[in-house]
Order: structure tokens, then C-alpha cells, then sequence
């Protein structure tokens, strides 16, 4: 059945970065039992898992440091000695880089050239275009869902497909009173962006309003009060991405999961170390904690140690939601 293909293919996009005809059967079983498992919302926000990391860290004796972009890493020695932007410069034994494989190559100059012939071609996958809205939550309907997945005809992403989720309304911390926060995003060719963007500026701002009126109109489909509600739009491409992320091209969401082995290994070299969505299990702040754990179990192994979690480490506030899919004829 087409219909139910779509269905099935606009959520395996968002999960696992491609469709029915590519994914493995075992990471798209996975990916469409998600929506079965629920969706939680955490109090702040993504910012909120942000700040409880950090203080995690801190409780345990380590530092953040914030608005150091590292600038170069280089082995000397047995260590890894890493510079930042502000002149600082740290050693360690080990070095765990929470990075792109392209993001780290902008960084490591005397790395192998194996390494470097990996990366003369940009990656595989998707970029992301997002918006982030404010509403007016008076014209919000009272108990909605708060994430909505919206298929238009035509292939998928490019604001076509659009995934929208909703602050809650419990969560005083995302919007000011009166308001709620949303996030809209649909899939997007990266490399196109780039080119508009060193073609002419003008295209590509045009090239934006239209990319914000598709998706205000796919959305608008299911959720016919949303244009009376925005009050703000923020548009994000993947330029956008790539400013504030640090990530190569605006490049988001993994590898698309075609093969158990699309990702990259986690041990870099010697003593380095790949973790986030790059590597197995792929993307996803579940799977890229995933993958950090199997690398802190590693090099716990190497100086023969073990990892313990602790259960007494705090959880966030979450409230379990309510996943609503809807497949939308135009
Ligand atoms: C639109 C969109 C929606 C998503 N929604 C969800 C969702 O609902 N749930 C979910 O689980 N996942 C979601 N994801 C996926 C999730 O965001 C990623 O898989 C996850 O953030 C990957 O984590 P990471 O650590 O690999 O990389 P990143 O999140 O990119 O983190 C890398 C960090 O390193 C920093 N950095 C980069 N270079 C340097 C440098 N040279 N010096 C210092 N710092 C540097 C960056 O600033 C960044 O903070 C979404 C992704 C997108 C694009």
C-alpha cells in the first residue's frame, strides 16, 4: 500500500536518515518502534540536557569550559596536547573527540593520510532546514499533541515532510508567558544552501522565505491554526548549522543507516577516540551517549579499570508524551 509505505518511510527519514528501499531491518525495526516507546519531553528543553551534563561533570571533578573552540590537536610524545582559540592549551593520555569525522580532520593537521583519504568527499546524508517559533499559545488548541510529523505530496524533506514539535505548556522555562516554543524542521540537500549561498546572497534569502512558506504550508495542512499563531520565525539552514555546531557543512543526523558499518570506528589512532552520531549506534542524543559509554568502558579497559554508573545520578523532570503521525494528502 503507497500510502502506508510513506507512512512508514517519512518516520524510518527521521529516525534513521533513509527510506524503506535502503535501511537495514534491524535499525529500522528499531527506529519504527520509537513512537511505541514514546516520546519525553525534558524540562528546558534540549538546554535543559545540556545543563544537567554539565553539572554532572563539575560534581565530579571536571571542567567545561565554554567559548573555547579548539583550534588543533597534536600528539607529542605519549600525550595529546589541544589548543584552543583562546590560547589555551590542555594534556591528556586520551582524547576523546565528540566530533564529525570532518570536523575533527579541520582540526588534526598531522593526521595519517588513511584518515585524510576518508574525508576528501563530504558525507553522506542530510542537512537539516529548522524553524523556531514562537506562538501565541491563546491560539494553540487546548491538549494538542505535542509532536506532529506532516507529509505533503512529492518526495520527502525539502518541506515537504515536516516533524514539529511543541513546548509544553507545563514548561514555563521555554517561552515567555503567553507563548510556546515549536520547532519545525524538514530534511534538506546541504550542498544546495552552500551553492546558493556563494552564488548570490540575494537567491539565497529568497531561497529561505520560500523554504519557511513550504513548510508553514505543509504544516498548515494538519494544524490549520498554526499560521495565526507564529509570532516569530527563526529560520535555520545548514549554514546556520554549521556556524553554530561546528559541523562541516551544515551536515546533521549520521549516516543514513544503509549498513550495520556505516559509521566510522571510535578508535581514531593512538589514543584517540570518535564518539557522537558518526559512530555505532548513529544519531540521536540516546545513541550518541550510547556510543560514549562503550568508549569510556574501552578506555576504562586500557588501564584496567571498570565503569560504574551510578543510580543516584540525577534524572530530569519528564512527562511522558504523546507521538501523533500524520500522513497528509495535499
Ligand atoms: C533538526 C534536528 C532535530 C533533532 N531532534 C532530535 C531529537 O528530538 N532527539 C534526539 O535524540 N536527537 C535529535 N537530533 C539528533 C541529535 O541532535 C544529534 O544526533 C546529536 O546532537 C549528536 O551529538 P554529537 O555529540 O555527535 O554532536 P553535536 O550535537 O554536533 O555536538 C558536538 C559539539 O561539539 C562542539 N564542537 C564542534 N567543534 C568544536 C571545536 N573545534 N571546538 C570545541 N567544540 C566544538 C559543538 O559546538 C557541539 O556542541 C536532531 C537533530 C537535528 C538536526
Amino acid at each position: 500500500d503507497a500510502t502506508f509505505r510513506r507512512f512508514i518511510d517519512a518516520q524510518l527519514l527521521i529516525a534513521a536518515q533513509a527510506t524503506s528501499h535502503e535501511i537495514y531491518a534491524l535499525y529500522a525495526a528499531a527506529a519504527l518502534d520509537l513512537p511505541n516507546r514514546g516520546v519525553v519531553e525534558v524540562t528546558g528543553g534540549v538546554g535543559g540536557i545540556a545543563r544537567t551534563l554539565v553539572s554532572t561533570i563539575e560534581r565530579h571533578g571536571g571542567t567545561v569550559l565554554l567559548r573555547h573552540e579548539v583550534t588543533s590537536i597534536r600528539r607529542r610524545g605519549k600525550t595529546w596536547e589541544v589548543t584552543t582559540n583562546r590560547g589555551l592549551t590542555l594534556t591528556g593520555d586520551e582524547l576523546v573527540a565528540a566530533l564529525t569525522p570532518w570536523g575533527l580532520g579541520q582540526i588534526w593537521y598531522d593526521a595519517p593520510s588513511s584518515f585524510r583519504a576518508r574525508l576528501t568527499t563530504p558525507p553522506k546524508g542530510w542537512g537539516a532546514f529548522v524553524l523556531y517559533l514562537s506562538l501565541e499559545n491563546a491560539t494553540v488548541p487546548t491538549g494538542i499533541a505535542l509532536h506532529h510529523q506532516v507529509v505533503a505530496s512529492g518526495p520527502l524533506g525539502e518541506g515537504r515532510s515536516i516533524f514539529l514539535s511543541l513546548s509544553p505548556e507545563w514548561d514555563s522555562t521555554r517561552a515567555p508567558v503567553g507563548r510556546r516554543a515549536a520547532t519545525m524542521s524538514t530534511h534538506t540537500q546541504y550542498a544546495q544552501w552552500w551553492k546558493l549561498a556563494h552564488q548570490s546572497r540575494e537567491g539565497y534569502h529568497e531561497a529561505v522565505a520560500r523554504m519557511i512558506e513550504q513548510m508553514v504550508v505543509t504544516a498548515s495542512a494538519a494544524l490549520p491554526w498554526l499560521r495565526q499563531a507564529i509570532r516569530f520565525v527563526l529560520p535555520g539552514t545548514p549554514l546556520g548549522f554549521a556556524r553554530f555546531t561546528r559541523r562541516p557543512y551544515g551536515w546533521v543526523g549520521g549516516f543514513p543507516q544503509r549498513h550495520p558499518f556505516v559509521g566510522w570506528p571510535t578508535e581514531i589512532g593512538a589514543h584517540l577516540w570518535l564518539v557522537g552520531d558518526s559512530v555505532f549506534p548513529g544519531q540521536s542524543i540516546p545513541a550518541s551517549a550510547l556510543a560514549g559509554l562503550r568508549v569510556a568502558r574501552a578506555i576504562a579497559r586500557l588501564y584496567r579499570a571498570d565503569l560504574h554508573l551510578s543510580a543516584d545520578e540525577p534524572s530530569l523532570a519528564v512527562e511522558p508524551g504523546v507521538m501523533r503521525s500524520t500522513t497528509q494528502r495535499k
